[in-house]
């Protein structure tokens, strides 16, 4: 058996690393969590560890979309908790000094035949200067494609670079590139990229199915919808707001719109919901609330609940509305 690298069907995990910190750190009850989608291959990993270490091995079979989820209550009663798949999430400052982040890297992509498909797609484009954002699971990849892409002429001016569905990189804006190639499977991370990055070219570079794709009709498509939701929440009288936990708790955002709802004489309420979905909103809802704001992961609003039978907002788009100022540019955040 390799030791430096698990291998996980499509994907490889540096379980050298992972090991060397648990002997140091001397874990012997250890949480490991696996991304959503991923998680078939807890079976693989808690034997790989406990093997190697004797360690008590638990796996955590709740949702973990995002390393933003990671309960600091919940964590607490492990001596190492082993989050495979997510970077720290960087709109947190909880204090997770039992986590220990390991990456979880897709090795099943040709990388030549990638950088081929990508160069035809620039040049069709015109384009010579990108940048490029990733997800965990292609950091490796998109540094092999910066390279690819170099020796063809072109100038990655920005990353590889971390992105999530609700966080841009800073300076991205400022880098002068005139098309952002972003990483990753499904359109979630390329149109939210391209939701707030207004008037810049957004690609979405799958390594999954080796394409290249354009994501403005499907920006075009949200854009409409976050449109006509903020629309219908302008005549709303009574908010609820819907406040998450772990690093989805944002007192600092619940505070500021309660602030603009005093200010403007609105009323609301506070919901706590650790888990939002359709099924969890229809539970407490109420004719006695008008319109919502989610303030834990601002992309359920967007990409779950846009169906949901009052408007659901993320907080840049609420204050947009309270504040009379539709009709301006869609927000440049989500939080
Ligand atoms: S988009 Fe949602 S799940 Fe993803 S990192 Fe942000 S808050 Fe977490």
């Amino acid at each position: 058996m390799n030791l430096a690298k698990l291998r996980l069907g499509d994907y490889e995990l540096d379980i050298g690393y992972l090991l060397r910190e648990l002997v140091e750190r001397r874990a012997r009850r250890v949480l490991v969590q696996l991304p959503e989608g991923l998680k078939r291959y807890y079976v693989e990993l808690v034997d790989a560890i406990s093997r190697a270490t004797g360690a008590e091995v638990v796996a955590d079979a709740s949702p973990t979309y995002g390393s933003c989820l990671i309960d600091p209550v919940e964590v607490s009663g492990y001596d190492l908790v082993v989050h495979v798949g997510h970077d720290p999430y960087p709109l947190s400052n909880l204090t997770l000094g039992n986590v220990v982040y390991v990456d979880l890297e897709y090795v099943g992509v040709n990388v030549g035949q990638l950088v081929e498909v990508v160069d035809r797609s620039l040049r069709g484009l015109g384009v010579t200067r990108v940048a490029i954002l990733t997800t965990n699971q292609h950091k490796k990849l998109s540094k092999e494609l910066v390279v690819g892409l170099g020796g063809r002429g072109f100038t990655v001016v920005f990353g590889p670079a971390l992105v999530l569905g609700c966080y841009l990189p800073p300076g991205l804006r400022e880098s002068g590139a005139e098309a952002v190639l972003v990483v990753a499977g499904g359109r979630f991370h390329a149109v939210g990229a391209s939701l707030v990055l207004p008037g810049l070219k957004v690609l979405r570079v799958d390594p999954y199915t080796l394409t290249v794709s354009d994501t403005s009709k499907d920006t075009a498509r949200f854009l409409s919808i976050r449109l006509r939701k903020m629309w219908e929440a302008t005549s709303a009288r009574s908010w609820g707001i819907l406040v998450g936990i772990a690093g989805q708790y944002r007192p600092h955002v619940v505070e500021a719109i309660k602030r603009e709802f005093d200010r403007r004489d609105l009323r609301y309420y506070v919901l706590r919901v650790p888990v939002l979905n359709v099924d969890t909103l229809r539970n407490v809802d109420s004719p006695g609330i008008e319109a919502y704001v989610v303030t834990s992961c601002p992309r359920v609003a967007v990409d779950d609940l846009y169906h949901f039978e009052k408007p659901v907002l993320t907080p840049p788009e609420a204050l947009q509305v309270v504040r009379g100022l539709l009709g301006q540019e869609y927000p440049k955040n989500f939080i």
